[in-house]
């Protein structure tokens, strides 16, 4: 495992450092899950209403700190401040939805005279939460919330892209919680490893590639582990004749490139029907002509960089072939020159042409490209749809709500939407199907995902 400490450089300016963290050694590893066994120890004996109140303590410290968490991500992610805000309220959401949750752990089965029998929901102990570089606060929280409150003690691993928000964020964290009951250790895929495979991590949380998924399923097995998986996504959306443009189009845009394309759940493919194809691959053209790309600490900024080197040559490599494959770039994909040249930029491509076969319709781009295919009939759409490894998330765009919702339900995904994609609630389970994970995270769902029922029988 390398030593050392991970530098991390602005992805908006690669000349600038944000800030250094330490990479932790494998004696760093085994020291943070001894710890964390003495934090289990106490706070699995803390009642669950007391831990949901400190859950609540945690979300006020968030928004006191608000500002600092949000320029933090600008920094070390690259998205605009906006969008970092975004993170920061939705972080403390979860945190709020979680805190509130009235649940006592004991459910009675059956009660006949003496006989009783009841279950509770156990911890499972410490639980090892390992973080992708796109949404660090976010995802720690939807993990963090549930964990923390089940009883668990947690050890969070950051990317080694992002480490900097995370450290910041569970600094505070620990100030509301035992010893041991919350850790952090940086480093990269080896320092997850690690962590995730000592025989003392009784569970395992990744967010990550549909590549990781499978590694960490592996690292687990010999020990029957729990894991909860959510992977990548490649999630299609189909705009059907009758969706209202003018007054969806803004929503649907912005749910191909918010965050610079790099969220699990953007739209990464979209099949347009042919009456309107014309027109919907006009608009995408003209609203990405009017973006602004900067530096997401400029208020003025609609998107930011790619976050790192790795993830923007896999766009570059994906609208390369796009080319290769018979498609075409309408507009974008290259990277920007003058000003931006020292970041990771690259102006969004609009690519047509393509068939549903083509490595960027297959394969997650997770970046600023777009490729439009045109469908003529609803069962058309929804065969390419479902023709793809992955299944986290779809949306039907139509004024026909019922019809839309018909055919949402044939969409191989494990959140639908109809006329939005992206959009979350915390109250209800999100996560995917097929190759995008296993387990799911929020709501009652997500909770379960840290806990194992025990059933008491008394006669
Ligand atoms: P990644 O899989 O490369 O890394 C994710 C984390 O796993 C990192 O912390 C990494 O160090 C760690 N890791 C890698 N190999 C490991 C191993 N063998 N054992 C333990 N840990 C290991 O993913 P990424 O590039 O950081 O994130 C982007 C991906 O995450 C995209 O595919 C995206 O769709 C997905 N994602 C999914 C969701 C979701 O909720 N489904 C949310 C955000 C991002």
């Amino acid at each position: 495992m390398p030593q050392g400490r991970l530098v991390i450089l602005n992805p908006a300016d690669r000349r600038r450092k944000v800030g250094e963290a330490p990479i932790a050694s494998p004696e760093d590893v085994k020291r943070a899950v001894d710890a964390a066994g003495g934090g289990f120890e106490c706070w699995s004996s803390v009642p669950m209403r007391e831990r949901g109140k400190a859950l609540s303590k945690i979300a006020d410290a968030f928004e006191a700190e608000g500002d600092a968490l949000a320029r933090s991500l600008v920094d070390e992610v690259g998205k605009p401040l906006k969008e970092a805000r975004g993170e920061v309220a939705g972080s403390i959401g979860v945190l709020r939805y979680y805190s509130a949750i009235e649940f006592d752990g004991r459910t009675v089965a059956r009660e006949e005279g003496e006989n009783v029998t009841f279950y509770t929901h156990q911890p499972l102990g410490v639980a090892a939460l390992i973080l992708p570089w796109n949404y660090p606060l976010l995802v720690m929280s939807w993990k963090l919330a549930p964990a923390l409150l089940a009883g668990n003690a947690a050890i969070v691993k950051p990317s080694e892209y992002t480490p900097l928000t995370n450290l910041l964020a569970t600094k505070i964290v620990a100030n509301h919680l035992p010893n041991g009951a919350v850790q952090i250790i940086c480093g990269g895929d080896s320092v997850g490893e690690a962590l995730s495979s000592h025989r003392k991590v009784a569970m395992v949380s990744l967010t990550g590639s549909a590549a990781t998924g499978p590694k960490l399923l592996r690292q687990a097995a010999g020990r029957m582990a729990r894991v909860t998986l959510e992977l990548g996504g490649n999630d299609p959306a189909i705009v059907m004749p009758d969706a209202d443009l003018s007054k969806r189009f803004e929503s649907l845009f912005w749910s191909a490139f918010r965050n610079a394309g790099q969220v699990c759940i953007a739209v990464k493919r979209l099949y347009v029907h042919e009456k309107i194809y014309d027109e919907v691959v006009r608009r995408f053209a003209g609203r990405a002509d009017a973006l602004r790309l900067g530096n997401g600490m400029d208020e003025a900024t609609d998107m930011g960089p790619v976050n790192n080197g790795a993830q923007l040559r896999k766009v570059s490599r994906l609208v390369s072939m796009a080319q290769k494959d018979g498609g075409k770039t309408v507009r974008g994909g290259r990277r920007p020159g003058g000003a931006l040249a020292h970041g990771l930029f690259y102006d969004p491509a609009i690519v047509t042409g393509l068939g549903n076969d083509a490595s960027l319709v297959q394969e997650e781009q997770f970046g600023p490209a777009l490729p439009i295919i045109p469908f003529g009939k609803a069962d058309d759409a929804v065969e390419m749809a479902n023709d793809c490894g992955l299944a986290l998330g779809a949306s039907v765009w139509s004024e026909d709500r019922k019809r839309a919702l018909g055919i949402a339900e044939r969409l191989d995904a494990g959140v639908a939407w109809v006329n939005a994609h992206m959009a979350l609630d915390n109250a209800a389970p999100f996560g995917g199907f097929k190759g995008s994970g296993l387990g799911r995270e929020l709501g009652m769902a997500g909770l379960m995902e840290y806990s194992a029922p025990k059933t008491y029988i008394i006669k």
